[in-house]
Formats: C-alpha cells, sequence, structure tokens
C-alpha cells in the first residue's frame, strides 16, 4: 500500500472510528480538497462525506489535521444519531473530551491563505487607511472630522503588501 495522503487519511479515518466512535461512521467517507482554503475541514450531511484542506495539512501537518478530523468526525456522529449536528454544548462536550480543544473555529490557523496586501485609502490632507476589502462606500476621514464630511473623502490610492 502507498502512503499518498489519502492513504494515510483513511487509515486514520478508520482508526479514530473504531477507537472513539464504536464504529458509527462506516458509511460516511473522507476526502481531501485542495481548493478549500477558508476552512480546515467541513462535514457534508448530505453526502455524509468529510472533507479536509489539503492547504492546511501542508501548512499545519498532520497533528492539527488529525484533532480537524476529529472535529469533523464528531459533527458527522451526532448526525448519524440523528442529533443536532452544529456546535452545541454535546459538540463541545465531545471535541474538549477527544481532542482538549475548546475552539469550534473551522479556520483556525488559516490566515497564511488571507491576502497578503491591504487596500490603502488616503484623505486629502494625507492620513492613510487600510482595509481588507475595497468598499465602494463613500468614506471621509475620521481623522479630518469625525461626522462624515464630503471635503475630506477618502480616495483609493491601490494595494500595499503586508
Ligand atoms: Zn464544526
Ligand atoms: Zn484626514
Amino acid at each position: 500500500m502507498s502512503n499518498t495522503r489519502e492513504t494515510i487519511l483513511e487509515n486514520l479515518f478508520g482508526e479514530l472510528n473504531n477507537q472513539m466512535f464504536e464504529r458509527r461512521l462506516s458509511m460516511v467517507s473522507v476526502e481531501f480538497s485542495e481548493r478549500m482554503t477558508s476552512a480546515a475541514g467541513r462535514y457534508f450531511p448530505q453526502r455524509k462525506l468529510i472533507r479536509l484542506s489539503a492547504p492546511y495539512l501542508r501548512l499545519h501537518g498532520w497533528d492539527k489535521c488529525r484533532n480537524t478530523l476529529i472535529h469533523e468526525m464528531i459533527h458527522a456522529d451526532l448526525h448519524v444519531r440523528r442529533k443536532p449536528y452544529g456546535h452545541t454544548p454535546e459538540f463541545k462536550h465531545w471535541l474538549k473530551k477527544l481532542t482538549g480543544e475548546k475552539s469550534i473555529y473551522h479556520h483556525d490557523d488559516m490566515r497564511p491563505y488571507d491576502r497578503p496586501y491591504r487596500h490603502v485609502y488616503t484623505c486629502p490632507r494625507g492620513h492613510k487607511y487600510y482595509r481588507k476589502n475595497r468598499t465602494r462606500r463613500k468614506t471621509s476621514c475620521g481623522q479630518c472630522d469625525k461626522t462624515y464630511n464630503p471635503r475630506y473623502l477618502l480616495k483609493y490610492i491601490g494595494r500595499e503588501n503586508v
């Protein structure tokens, strides 16, 4: 058997299913996605599918990925047992018990995939503002005037790397 990440994932899933979930998740499938960059993992209830982020694996390794897998398996397990399967108190109880984690965020540590630049705006008097996203809304400089003042409209000047 080859040691592709898919094989490792299948084996890990099988082990965890035996050790932690009493084989209740045998009908659930697992896969990696190269395109998943906004979250470390996700469970799709209709398809009984757990999808993990391949970029997340490269960035953080199997230890972190294992916890993400357990996180998604808890969603799947609650679903299979016909319980509410969101981030419920029961979900958090199991997450803490099985991974030691308290945080329920799926997008933990995905920050390197944030855009590497900020949009820069400036007012007529030279105050600078940095935004993650471009805005079409007209905004005036809060340092020149605390209320909206069209004399101090912010003008877009471009991107700056961070
Ligand atoms: Zn979750
Ligand atoms: Zn200003």
